[in-house]
């Protein structure tokens, strides 16, 4: 069977030097807060081109933090609203309801999956604080125009980068694109960990040093507690592991572009839509998401090839339960993405004898 997504492989392909950093973090005797993860935000921070990273639990917390520092900072206040994709994971979501402000969802556009540029100043009002862009299945979603919309009203820009890490618009990299972006590592993510992390970047000083203060109990001095923080902190075993795995991801981002190029160069079957891509660096291939009319019925001929895929996502925030109150709103494009669309096998480690099948399986497939 190709798997969706082989962590095992992952692992097995730097395991030597992992094992190496976690027995470093395990003979030390110290597990938080400590010189691993200052390592890793200073090594992140390079990689992102920003001045600060702060390591946090997990990319939800990263995006609810940012949030919560901009309500501390006085940038904004409950019952604001942020503008956000209305087809994006439900992360997004969480971490501006989580701070009592009120996600405001705008139609991504068909052919990137990402906001439509367009349809984001029709939902602006004077309680509109910020935009949250989210490079979905890791194309980069920040564009010129998005930026002259803030600029404009004032807006701050948070880049949810939780699947496009490494991806560049003009040579930036995403995380340095707006005023704040939060990343999660994950272990499936484009830079994985080995259990949940997270990091906040920013260029924004102040904002960073609220964020690690409020990630650490609210507290810069310890048991003096400026805030009513929480406890969200990447922990040294994590940040060792990453430190190692940030080293390949260049080059894993490039296996992945490679495997990319081949399924949008070969697969060709009218059923099919594949992904549209603005520019080449601006995609890093978190997800390759296909869409299909008939997508039940194409994603059980895969399985029956042998052949694991997954739904990303299968249903928009709006139509979930926990969000009973946007329920009756209608996002047409966004419906329509979540009905059609199918993730095929991408990752590092897969072979091309795999990435071959996958290709003649798909064109293989006739819908009746
Ligand atoms: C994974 C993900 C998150 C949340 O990250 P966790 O580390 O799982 O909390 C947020 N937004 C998007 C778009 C994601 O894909």
């Amino acid at each position: 069977m190709i798997k969706f997504l082989d962590l095992q492989k992952i692992t097995e392909k730097n395991s030597e030097e992992i094992k190496e950093a976690v027995n470093r973090v395990i003979n030390s005797g110290w597990y938080l807060l400590g010189n691993e993860v200052k390592e890793f935000e200073n090594s992140f921070s390079d990689y992102c081109n920003v001045q600060h990273t702060i390591g946090v639990a997990n990319g939800l917390d990263a995006l609810r933090l940012i949030l919560r520092a901009y309500i501390e900072l006085g940038v904004m206040q409950e019952g604001d609203e942020v503008i956000v994709p209305a087809n994006t994971y439900i992360a997004s979501l969480l971490a501006i309801s989580e701070n009592k402000l009120t996600p405001v969802l705008v139609e991504p556009d068909l052919r990137t999956y990402n906001i439509d540029p367009e349809k984001i100043e029709e939902v602006i009002t004077s309680k509109t604080k910020a935009i949250m862009i989210v490079h979905l299945y890791g194309q980069c979603a920040y564009n010129d125009k998005i930026q002259a919309v803030c600029d404009r009203y004032g807006l701050k820009l948070i880049e949810d980068n939780a699947q496009a890490q490494g991806a560049l618009y003009k040579g930036k990299p995403t995380g340095s694109l707006g005023d704040a972006a939060g990343t999660s590592f994950y272990p499936g993510k484009n830079l994985g960990a080995l259990g949940d992390a997270g990091a906040v970047t920013t260029n924004d000083a102040s904002l960073a040093e609220l964020v690690r203060t409020l990630a650490n109990y609210g507290s810069k001095i310890k048991y003096v507690n400026e805030y009513l923080g929480l406890n969200s902190r990447l922990d040294e075993i994590q940040a060792a592991v990453l430190s190692v795995k940030l080293k390949y991801l260049d080059a894993d981002t490039k296996r992945r572009q490679t495997i990319a190029a081949a399924y949008r160069k070969s697969i060709i079957n009218s059923e099919i839509v594949l992904p549209f891509v603005e520019e080449e660096e601006k995609h890093v291939w978190h997800l390759f998401v296909v869409r299909c009319a008939n997508r039940a019925r194409l994603q059980e001929y895969l399985t029956s090839n042998g052949i694991q895929t997954l739904i990303h996502y299968p249903i928009p925030p709006h139509k979930q339960q926990a969000y009973s109150a946007l329920n009756n709103l209608s996002f047409p494009i966004t419906e329509k993405i979540h009905n059609e669309v199918l993730s095929l096998p991408i990752s590092p480690v897969m072979e091309d004898e795999e990435v071959a099948r996958v290709i003649e399986v798909v064109n293989g497939f006739v819908n009746k």
